[in-house]
């Protein structure tokens, strides 16, 4: 994963930060370009949240609500839709749980993990990339592998543009932007859940070295397809 040589701690760095974000937000709105994010509700969520509260808060934040999810994620969603006033969307999966069955009866996060979030994560969101220039997400290079060789602009399908302006920040800087900001974490935070996804595929803090080891324990996967069947190979 990426290394960083300097922790950046200081708070008019970090507003310096966030203003280059929000800079760059609004120059898409100049350009005329249609702008749209997701969120998956997490503490680290709320400085990219924050700022977008401070471009427009027209700007569709989608999520996809999976069916899965806890039900503090989804209280904690409405509670930031009101308090910084966004536009916040849920997107439903197509197909329906009864047809999300393998030929033993289980539902397919236990035997095709995969698929299951084709269904309810990916699927969902590709008609949205076709009504939108810029994709605004909020995935960070110390995450995993596969985000660490991301690029802050990539193409998506549909002729959109991925923007990851928060490739850069690690946690550290968003525990400070939110501290200065009075920003909410998510309630299942202080119970020991510092990686929050699908009930289901989500288990409490195990592993210091990277938070996102709680996500999908014990199986060979560490992504849901949004950060990787939804960018567009280079041709
Ligand atoms: S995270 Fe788990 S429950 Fe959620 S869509 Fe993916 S496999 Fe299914």
């Amino acid at each position: 994963m990426r290394c960083r040589d300097v922790q950046i701690l200081d708070a008019n760095e970090l507003e310096t930060r966030a203003d280059a974000i929000v800079e760059r937000l609004n120059a898409y709105l100049d350009e005329g370009k249609k702008v749209f994010a997701t969120c998956s509700f997490q503490t680290q969520s709320m400085p990219l949240l924050h700022m977008i509260s401070r471009v427009d808060r027209d700007i569709p934040v989608y999520y996809t609500n999976t069916g899965f999810l806890f039900p503090e994620t989804i209280r904690f969603s409405e509670q930031l839709g009101q308090s910084l006033g966004l536009n916040i969307i849920p997107l439903r999966p197509e197909v329906t749980k009864i047809r999300q069955m393998d030929h033993q009866g289980r539902f397919l996060y236990t035997s095709d993990p995969d698929h299951c979030c084709y269904l309810n994560k990916v699927q969902p969101l590709e008609p949205v990339l076709i009504e939108y220039d810029i994709w605004v997400n909020g995935i960070r290079a110390d995450q995993s592998e596969v985000r660490a060789q991301m690029s802050e602009e990539e193409a998506a399908p549909n002729n959109c543009m991925r923007y990851h302006p928060m490739l850069e920040w690690d946690s550290r800087m968003i525990h400070y932007y939110r501290k200065n900001h009075d920003l909410p974490e998510h309630p299942l935070e202080a119970q020991g859940y510092l990686s929050i996804g699908c009930e289901p595929c989500t288990t409490k803090f195990l592993d210091d070295a990277n938070e996102r080891n709680s996500r999908w324990f014990g199986m060979n996967k560490t992504e849901c397809g949004l950060h990787t069947t939804l960018v567009e190979e280079a041709s």
